[in-house]
C-alpha cells in the first residue's frame, strides 16, 4: 500500500481522534471511502492498516494527537475557527487577524442603555471573542451639557445584565491632554484654525460653501485664539475648525468644530477643564490610541468616515477601520433620548424603566432575557439597512427561555363567582409545570371560586366544565352561578376553565405595555392596568420571577402586588 494512502488514514483518524476523543476502524474506513471512492474496491488490502493506524491513535493522548496533527496536517487546525465564525451569525470581518482584533463600545453617558446600545455592544463583543482579541468600553464624555455621573454607571449595570464583557475600561475624557496636543499639532501644521464668527454666520457660510475670514488667519494668530480659549474666551466666543473643503459636496467636511468652550461641570473633572473636543475630534484620536482596529457605529455617521481618516492622516497616527451597521429600534418604540428624555420629564411614562421603553431596564422589568436579547441581536445578523425590528421576534427568543422556567398559576381578569358543592376534598394540589418537576401547589378552598366571566356567561343548568386540576362540575344553577362536582373522568368535549380560589384570592394589578406610538402619535392607552385575582402562592414567589398565567400568557413578578405581562 502507498505511502499517500497510509497518510490519509492517519490524517481521518487523527481527525476523529481529536474530535472524539478515540478513534474506530469502521470511521476511519468509512472516512477513507467517502473521499477516495477508488479504495472501494481494495477495502481487504487497506483494512488491515486502518486498524493498525487506529490502534496506535487510541494509544495517544489529546496532546499527543495535537501535535501529531500540528506537524504532519496543520491545514486540519486551520479549519476550525472558520466553522466558530459561522457558528455566530456574523460574518467574518475584513482584515482581522487572530488574537489581534480590537473593538470598542463608546457609548456617551448621557442617557439609559438601550436595545440600540445592546446590539453595538454584543457586535462589538462578539467580534472581539470570534477572532480572540480585546473590547474596550469607552465613556465618550466631552460634552459635559448632556452627562451625568449617573448614566456612567447605568451603562455599566446595563452590560453587566447583558453580560457583555469588556477587557478595559476607560473614559475620553482621561485623555483630554493628548486631545489638546493633536489639536496643538493640528494649528501648527495649519490643518485647523480657530474661528471667532457668530454661529449663524458659521452656518450661512456652510450652506453657502463659502470660507470666512477667520480660516485666512496666521498660524500666530490661531496659537494665539487657542491660548484664548482656555482664559479669555468664554462659551460660543471661539471654536476650534478642522480645514477642510467649504464646497465639499460633503458638508461634514464643511470646517467642522474640532474644539469648543463648554462653561458646565464635567460629571468628572469638575470645572478643571473647558475645552471641549468635538466627538469628530475625539472618537478618531482615541480609536488610533486605544489601538482599536475595527471600530463600529451606526450607518448615519457614513459621511463622517472621511473626516474620520482625514484627521488621522493628517496627524500621521494609525487608522482603524470603521465599519457601519444599522441602527436598531422597534416600532413604536423610541431609542432616541431626544423623543424619551420629554416623555419623562412631561410624565407620560413613568420613568426609564417604564415597561413600554426599549431601555435595558425597562426591558427586563417587563420579563425579558439577556439571553434572548443577544439571541435577538445575532439573528439580525450585519445588515445595513435600517432594522425596524417586529418585537414579536425578540419575544419569540424569549419565550422558549422562560417557557421552561416559568411556574404556571391560574389567574382570574374578569371575576364571576361560582359555588360548587360535592367537592371531594377543600384542599386541591397542582404541579407548578407540565413537564418540569418544578414542584407542586396546594390550594384550600371552601367551595367558592372566581372564574372568568367570558368561560362562564353563556352557561346553562346542565352543561358540564372541567376546573383544570379539579374535575368536572355541572351547572346547577345560572343565577347565583352553581354547579355540582361530578367526577374526574376525563370527557373529550368538556370546555376547560381555570379559577383561583375564594378563601385565599390575592388581589395584584397586571401591567400591560403596548406600542408607545402609534405612527408620530403618543398613544395615550399604551399601558393598560388591570385588577386580577391570583392564587396565594404568587406571595411565594421572589420579586422577578417569570410566570405563566394560565390561558393568559407570561408575566414577571414586579412587586407584591403588581406583575406585568411579558407576551402570550
Ligand atoms: P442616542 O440617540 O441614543 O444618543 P447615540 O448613537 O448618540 O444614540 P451613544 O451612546 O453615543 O448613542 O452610542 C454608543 C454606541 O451605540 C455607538 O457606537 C452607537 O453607534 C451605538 N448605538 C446607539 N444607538 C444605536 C441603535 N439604535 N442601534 C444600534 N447601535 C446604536
Ligand atoms: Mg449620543
Amino acid at each position: 500500500m502507498s505511502e499517500q494512502v497510509r497518510n490519509k488514514i492517519l490524517r481521518a483518524a487523527l481527525q476523529n481522534a481529536l474530535d472524539h476523543g478515540k478513534t474506530q476502524d469502521k470511521i476511519v474506513l468509512g472516512k477513507i471511502l467517502g473521499t477516495e471512492p477508488l479504495l472501494r474496491t481494495q477495502v481487504k488490502e487497506i483494512m488491515p492498516a486502518i486498524i493498525e493506524i487506529v490502534n496506535s491513535v487510541n494509544q495517544m493522548s489529546q496532546d499527543q494527537i495535537k501535535r501529531q496533527i500540528q506537524d504532519k496536517f496543520p491545514d486540519l487546525l486551520a479549519e476550525k475557527p472558520k466553522k466558530q465564525e459561522e457558528r455566530e451569525g456574523l460574518p467574518p470581518l475584513e482584515g482581522a487577524e487572530h488574537g489581534k482584533v480590537v473593538t470598542r463600545f463608546p457609548p456617551e453617558p448621557n442617557g439609559y442603555p438601550h436595545i440600540g446600545h445592546a446590539k453595538a455592544a454584543i457586535i462589538d463583543e462578539e467580534y472581539a471573542k470570534m477572532y480572540g482579541g480585546k473590547l474596550i468600553l469607552r465613556f465618550d464624555d466631552t460634552n459635559p451639557e448632556a452627562e451625568r455621573l449617573e448614566y456612567y454607571a447605568a451603562i455599566k449595570v446595563g452590560l453587566d445584565w447583558l453580560e457583555v464583557k469588556y477587557d478595559r475600561v476607560k473614559n475620553t475624557s482621561d485623555d483630554i491632554e493628548l486631545l489638546y496636543k493633536k489639536c496643538q499639532e493640528m494649528l501648527d501644521g495649519n490643518y485647523a484654525y480657530v474661528c471667532t464668527c457668530k454661529q449663524e454666520t458659521i452656518s450661512a457660510n456652510r450652506r453657502e460653501m463659502k470660507p470666512c475670514k477667520c480660516s485666512m488667519g496666521e498660524l500666530e494668530q490661531n496659537k494665539d485664539r487657542w491660548d484664548k480659549m482656555f482664559s479669555k474666551f468664554g462659551q460660543g466666543d471661539a471654536i476650534v475648525r478642522f480645514r477642510g473643503n467649504m464646497s465639499s459636496e460633503n458638508t461634514v467636511m464643511r470646517d467642522p468644530v474640532m474644539f469648543r468652550i463648554i462653561e458646565t461641570k464635567h460629571p468628572l473633572l469638575g470645572d478643571k477643564y473647558r475645552v471641549w473636543p468635538s466627538y469628530d475630534f475625539a472618537v478618531a484620536i482615541e480609536d488610533s490610541v486605544d489601538g482599536v482596529t475595527h471600530a463600529f457605529r451606526t450607518k448615519e455617521y457614513e459621511l463622517r468616515n472621511e473626516l474620520y481618516y482625514t484627521i488621522l492622516d493628517l496627524l500621521k497616527m494609525r487608522k482603524p477601520k470603521v465599519i457601519e451597521f444599522s441602527r436598531l429600534g422597534f416600532e413604536g418604540m423610541p431609542v432616541s433620548k431626544r423623543v424619551l428624555r420629554p416623555l419623562i420629564e412631561e410624565g407620560k411614562v413613568s420613568g426609564y424603566d417604564d415597561p413600554r421603553l426599549p431601555t435595558l431596564e425597562a426591558l427586563k422589568r417587563r420579563g425579558i432575557r439577556q439571553d434572548a436579547i443577544r439571541k435577538f441581536v445575532l439573528s439580525l445578523g450585519f445588515t445595513k439597512a435600517d432594522t425596524l425590528a417586529p418585537f414579536e421576534t425578540l419575544e419569540s427568543f424569549n419565550r422558549k427561555i422562560v417557557d421552561p422556567e416559568s411556574i404556571r398559576l391560574h389567574m382570574v381578569k374578569n371575576p364571576a363567582s361560582i359555588k360548587i358543592k360535592d367537592l371531594p376534598s377543600s384542599t386541591i394540589t397542582m404541579p407548578n409545570h407540565p413537564t418540569k418537576d418544578m414542584g407542586k401547589r396546594t390550594i384550600e378552598h371552601d367551595g367558592g371560586f372566581y372564574v372568568e366571566s367570558e368561560d362562564v356567561d353563556k352557561l346553562k343548568p346542565g352543561d358540564a366544565i372541567r376546573f383544570m386540576g379539579l374535575g368536572n362540575v355541572k351547572i346547577t344553577s345560572q343565577s347565583p352561578l352553581e354547579g355540582q362536582y361530578i367526577g374526574d373522568g376525563l370527557g373529550t368535549d368538556i370546555p376547560k376553565v381555570h379559577w383561583v380560589a375564594q378563601k385565599n384570592a390575592q388581589k395584584i394589578k397586571v401591567l400591560i405595555p403596548s406600542q408607545l406610538f402609534i405612527g408620530e402619535e403618543f398613544n395615550a392607552s399604551s399601558l393598560q392596568e388591570i385588577n386580577v385575582f391570583t392564587e396565594p402562592h404568587y406571595n411565594e414567589l421572589k420579586e422577578g420571577k417569570e410566570i405563566q398565567f394560565v390561558r393568559f400568557g407570561y408575566c414577571r413578578k414586579d412587586s407584591m402586588l403588581q406583575a406585568i405581562y411579558t407576551h402570550k
